[in-house]
């Protein structure tokens, strides 16, 4: 079966990359999905935010990357992928998981949502505050992939 995980990943963190391996092993294929749609304060472009992730996980052969807009069930449609991956890191992501997935389940019954959790040890990572991190000039080298940590520093220097 396949799995489509979409997100912003803006950008990739080891988080991300836990979920993905995870899936890769259960799942015959997964198509990370980045979203170029995204109302968020962006840092990076979807090419770039697209090849960061590309780069980061190089030895897994059954792993996509691609570039989406508009509704993930209509891409998840359109490309007949009947699996919705997402990470839940703690129980202060499961309200936002818990309503995107039922909405994602009225709009399309025949597309499930699963959820894996990450290494606890990535149970607070995410891009938001490693993008908040960067700018006060802390060192990501345990939080996100060296292409990663080196295009944070390269926005962030002299701001
Ligand atoms: P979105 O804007 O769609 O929430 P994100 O890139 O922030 O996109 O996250 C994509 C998915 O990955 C979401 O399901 C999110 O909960 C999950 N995720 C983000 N960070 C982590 C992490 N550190 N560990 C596990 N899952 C994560």
């Amino acid at each position: 079966m396949k799995a489509i995980y979409p997100g912003t990943f803006d950008p990739v963190t080891y988080g991300h990359i836990d979920v993905i391996k995870r899936a890769a092993r259960i799942f015959k294929e997964v198509i990370v999905a980045v979203s170029s749609d995204s109302q968020k304060n962006i840092l990076f472009t979807p090419s770039q935010r697209s090849k960061f992730i590309k780069d980061s996980i190089k030895g897994l052969k059954n792993v996509k990357v691609e570039i989406f807009s508009g509704l993930v069930v209509n891409y998840a449609i359109k490309k007949k992928i009947p699996v919705i991956l997402r990470g839940l890191r703690m129980i202060s992501d499961f309200e936002y998981e818990f309503q995107m997935a039922l909405t994602n389940r009225k709009l399309n019954h025949s597309v499930e949502t699963v959820f894996l959790m990450p290494n606890e040890a990535y149970s607070y990572l995410s891009s938001k505050l490693i993008k908040e991190a960067a700018y006060l000039g802390a060192n990501l080298s345990g939080f996100v992939p060296p292409i990663v940590e080196k295009a944070l520093k390269a926005k962030t220097k002299n701001k």
